[in-house]
């Protein structure tokens, strides 16, 4: 008997487990993974950004984890020696309509506690010489990292802190028993005292699983797809640092910006389109995933108020070009033909019922269970202080229990 399962070695799991380790120092942790390795879907397909919390409104838990999590992440990446840089970031307005719609975010960022700095056109150069926009703002806090190499030495410390990884385990079924939980997988079964979800783009399968009526009728993980271009090396001296739009306050995703790698490589991307599978990075994969998100009636009502922004996501997947537009509209020195190869990364977005995309991080409690059923961006970045979240979830549920 264990007593604590955690379902998924990706960021949010791995910092759960620190967690949980910290909190129970005598308990026995399994980490259940269905791939054969870490970090495997979005813990390792995203942009590699530790974000400031400038998007989120003051006082939101976002905001709040975000701002904490600037500075935790940086401090886990020091302890660790991973490499990352906090080299700020640039949130730029194409015209004065974004110009009035970046004084929201500067206003959002002061109210949250956060350095923000207005910029010129002319400022905007200093940071960036190859863009040309009418203004920006500058959130110094901001950084990037990749967030592998964090998963990497999580999985380090936890397995010398005797964490039992078990890969090529998916979790199929749980059963609830007296005094424990069963969780099967294709070979194995476990007794579990408590099982924590951090499942990402399967969390809400693995709550049905305990047939939490609450997942079932309310909520569903939409698969959401970003590509992303890498910039030829021999143009990659066009993007410094990181190059964000303003957000579009009706859609949830940051929009497709221009971003240094901590590799030095340089990403354009990514768009946010829906997907058809939730690990189908190859376009053509068309999974019974499909059916469904159309089966939900969550989605009818997203496509319905979503629906111009969805058309132009998705062709936007399709067409080089149309990405290419994207590029330009901040840095047009770019050309078609800077952009080489392309990569996807998938997120895990759960929409209610009424057809929402949940913002905040979302949690749900079953029996001898914690479930994370919704971990969007900036969740990496943020991925001790929702562990720190679950952990507290965990405590109160085992001791009401
Ligand atoms: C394109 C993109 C860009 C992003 N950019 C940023 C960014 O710049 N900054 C930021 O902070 N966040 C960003 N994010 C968000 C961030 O990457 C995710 O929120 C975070 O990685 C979620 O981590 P996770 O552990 O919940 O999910 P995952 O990393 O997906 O891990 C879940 C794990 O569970 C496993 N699993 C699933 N089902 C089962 C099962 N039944 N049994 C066993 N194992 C199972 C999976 O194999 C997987 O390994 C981005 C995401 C994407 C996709």
């Amino acid at each position: 008997m264990h007593s604590f399962a955690i379902v998924g070695a990706g960021i949010l799991g791995l910092a759960t487990c620190l967690k949980i380790r910290e909190r129970f120092p005598d308990a026995s942790i399994v980490v259940l993974e269905k791939e054969s390795d870490f970090a495997a879907h979005q813990s390792s397909h995203n942009s590699g950004v530790i974000h400031s919390g400038i998007y989120y409104k003051p006082g939101s838990q976002k905001s709040r984890f975000a701002r904490a999590a600037s500075q935790s992440m940086t401090a886990f990446c020091q302890a660790h020696d991973v490499n990352h840089r906090i080299c700020g970031k640039l949130i730029v307005a194409r015209d004065n309509e974004e110009l009035k719609r970046l004084d929201v975010s500067y206003d959002n960022g002061r109210r949250s506690g956060l350095r923000v700095e207005k910029l010129s056109s002319e400022e905007v150069r200093g940071h960036e010489p190859h863009a040309r926009v009418h203004g920006g703002l500058f959130v110094p806090e901001a950084g990037i990292v990749d967030y592998k190499d964090v998963c990497r030495k999580l999985v380090d410390r936890l397995k010398n802190l005797g964490v039992e990884f078990r890969y090529r385990e998916e979790v199929r079924a749980l059963k609830e028993e007296r005094g424990h939980l069963g969780v099967f997988t294709r070979e194995n079964s476990y007794k579990v005292g408590m099982l924590i979800n951090c499942a990402g783009l399967h969390s809400d399968s693995v709550a049905l699983m305990q047939g939490l009526s609450a997942a079932r009728k309310q909520f569903q993980v939409v698969p959401f797809r970003g590509d992303f271009y890498t910039l030829k090396a021999s143009r990659a001296h066009l993007v410094k640092g990181l190059i964000y739009p303003v957000p579009n306050p009706k859609y949830p995703f940051l929009g497709v910006h221009l971003g240094r790698l901590i590799s030095d490589k340089v990403e354009v991307g990514p768009n946010a389109a829906l997907n058809f599978s939730r690990e189908g990075y190859d376009r053509s994969i068309v999974s019974r995933e499909l059916a469904r998100t159309l089966a939900f009636p969550g989605f009818w009502k997203m496509a319905g108020n979503y629906w111009k922004e969805g058309v132009a996501e998705i062709w936007r997947s399709y067409n080089k070009q149309a990405f290419l537009r994207a590029a330009q509209r901040y840095v047009p020195e770019i050309q078609l033909d800077d952009l080489d190869t392309v990569h996807a990364g998938i997120r895990a977005q759960t929409l209610s019922r009424a057809g929402r995309m949940l913002d905040d991080f979302e949690v749900l409690t079953g029996y001898r269970s914690v479930h994370l059923i919704n971990a969007p961006s900036p969740a990496a970045t943020c991925s001790f202080e929702i562990a720190g979240f679950i952990v507290d979830r965990v405590a109160r549920h085992r001791a009401e229990h």
